[in-house]
């Protein structure tokens, strides 16, 4: 099984023709309510690739937490473990997105900042983000027994002292250049290779998602290179909880990285074509049919 540690949210997404600056008001041609949050997200795409998932996070005692936890149970995830916390409010991200695409985005955690993480039981994959506490992760990542993989986004400095009980590590360039204090965000394969300083132990990968220039898995020793697959992206907002997510549950069904990683990277290349982040997931079938074009 696939346990997904992290945050859920609700997106309100305001659909503006340009950006407001500080003290201005703007009109909203549309305004959506969307399943949201790392967490969700990955544990959403886990579910839809085929894997048994469940989600262990906090909501509110609000309508909101109650409407996320419909939106996870819709997707066929677990939510036994996700608490619903009296008196907070469920995480709420305000997304502006303007006519060029560009976004402007204000998360309030409210219950992520509250999730605690009970003994997770043994075996399987345990998959977390950086949206919810890293106290709450580090015990979770110190017992062995299961397949432990950090998405270590968005790059909160704190995070490097779970490297160490991680043993596969998700960054994008952006984050792989943050962790490393690295003065120029690393752009090709070549340069993505620095990820190696991430880990310290032969028996570690780190994957650098490279956007439009696919995905790379760095060993201490070696390194694989999967392409992007072809496509315009539509909106490429979810891509990375998408590779995450369905990463996570080819693993979980006992498949080597070198066979995961061009799953996950068509995964993540059919999100590109759907709106949104938890409603764009790809189905096993869906991504089944695409590879074999
Ligand atoms: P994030 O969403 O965290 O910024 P990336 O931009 O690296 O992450 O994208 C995650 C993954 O989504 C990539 O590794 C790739 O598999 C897929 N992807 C993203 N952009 C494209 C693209 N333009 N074409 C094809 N696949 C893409």
């Amino acid at each position: 099984a696939v346990r997904v540690v992290g945050s859920v949210n609700v997106d309100i997404v305001a659909q503006v023709e340009r950006i407001p600056a500080p003290g201005e008001t703007v009109l909203a041609r549309s305004v959506e309510r969307l399943a949201g949050g790392k967490g969700a997200n990955q544990a959403v795409a886990a579910a839809r690739m085929g894997a048994e998932t469940a989600m262990i996070g906090a909501v509110g005692d609000d309508e909101a937490g109650g409407w996320m936890r419909a939106q996870l149970a819709e997707a066929g995830v677990d939510v036994a473990g996700l608490g619903t916390l009296a008196g907070a409010q469920t995480g709420t991200a305000y997304i502006a997105v303007d006519d060029a695409g560009e976004n402007q985005i204000i998360v309030a955690a409210g219950a992520n900042a509250q999730v605690s993480v009970p003994v997770v039981a043994a075996g399987g994959v345990l998959l977390a983000q950086l949206e919810v506490p890293i106290d709450a992760l580090a015990p979770a990542f110190a017992e062995a027994g299961r397949l432990r993989m950090l998405n270590a986004a968005p790059p909160v400095a704190e995070a490097r002292r779970l490297f160490g009980d991680v043993d596969v590590l998700i960054v994008n360039q952006h984050e792989l250049a943050i962790f490393l204090d690295l003065p120029a965000t690393p752009r090709t394969v070549e340069e993505a290779l620095v990820a190696r300083g991430l880990i310290g132990r032969p028996d570690q990968v780190v994957v650098v998602t490279l956007g439009a220039g696919g995905a790379l898995a760095v060993w201490a020793d070696r390194h694989l290179h999967v392409p992007a697959m072809p496509v315009v992206p539509i909106d490429t907002i979810g891509a990375g909880d998408c590779f995450c997510g369905a990463l996570a549950a080819q693993l979980d069904a006992g498949i080597a990285l070198e066979a995961a990683l061009p799953v996950a990277n068509a995964a993540a290349a059919l999100c590109t074509q759907v709106r949104g982040a938890a409603p764009a997931m790809p189905t096993r079938a869906a991504v089944d049919a695409f590879v074999a074009q």
